[in-house]
C-alpha cells in the first residue's frame, strides 16, 4: 500500500495515508482515521475545498470566527506548516499530535516557545508575555490593573530571564517550563486519546 490514495488526494489536497501519519505522530491509525472524519467536517464548514482556512479553524476551535484572538491567530500560523494560508490534513494531524497526552515533553516545550514568540524572533520579549497574559486574563474574564500586570511581568522576568538581557531565549524557556509545568498544561488535550 502506497502513502496516498489518489481519489482522496483529489478531494483533499495534501491528503496523507493514516498509517504513514500514525508512524510519524503520537496517534494510532484508528485515531488518525477519527481525525480525518473531524477534518472532513471542519474543512467543509465554510468553503468545501478539502482544506482548512483560518475562518474554519477559528470556528472549530473557538466557536467564533470573527474574534481576533491572539492565541487563535498564532495557533493557526503554527498549524499552517507550509505557510500557504491553509491547513491540509497532514499539517492538521502533525500539529494536533503536539497536544496528544503521549507527545514528548520536548515537543510541547518547542511548540509553546513558538506560540509565545509571536513575531518569530527566536526570543520571547516582554511585550509578548504581556500580550499573552492579557489574552489569558481576557479568556478567563479576569481584569487586572495595569500596575498589577507590570508586577507579574517583573516577577516573571526575574525568574525566567537568567542572563538578564530583557528577553527569554529557548534555554531559559526550557528551564522555566521544567520548573513550572503548568505553563504548558494547555498543550495536552486528554480528549485526543
Ligand atoms: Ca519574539
Ligand atoms: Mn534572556
Amino acid at each position: 500500500m502506497g502513502c496516498f490514495r489518489s481519489t482522496l488526494r483529489k478531494q483533499f489536497p495534501g491528503y496523507e495515508d493514516p498509517s504513514c501519519l500514525a508512524l510519524e505522530t503520537s496517534f494510532s491509525v484508528n485515531e488518525v482515521e477519527a481525525l480525518f472524519e473531524l477534518y472532513k467536517s471542519i474543512s467543509s464548514s465554510v468553503v468545501n475545498d478539502g482544506l482548512i482556512n483560518k475562518e474554519e479553524f477559528q470556528l472549530a476551535l473557538f466557536q467564533n470566527p470573527n474574534k481576533d484572538n491572539l492565541f487563535a491567530n498564532r495557533i493557526f500560523e503554527l498549524f499552517d506548516v507550509k505557510h500557504k494560508g491553509v491547513v491540509d490534513f497532514g499539517d492538521f494531524v502533525r500539529s494536533l499530535s503536539v497536544f496528544h497526552p503521549n507527545a514528548p515533553l520536548e515537543v510541547k516545550i518547542d511548540f509553546s516557545f513558538k506560540l509565545y514568540d509571536l513575531d518569530g524572533t527566536g526570543f520571547i520579549e516582554r511585550n509578548e508575555v504581556k500580550l499573552m497574559l492579557i489574552a489569558l486574563l481576557c479568556e478567563s474574564e479576569l481584569k487586572l490593573a495595569d500596575e498589577t500586570i507590570e508586577i507579574i511581568l517583573d516577577n516573571t522576568f526575574l525568574e525566567a530571564d537568567i542572563d538578564q538581557d530583557g528577553k527569554i531565549d529557548k534555554s531559559e524557556w526550557d528551564f522555566l517550563v521544567t520548573k513550572n509545568p503548568s505553563l504548558i498544561k494547555i498543550l495536552t488535550l486528554h480528549d485526543l486519546k
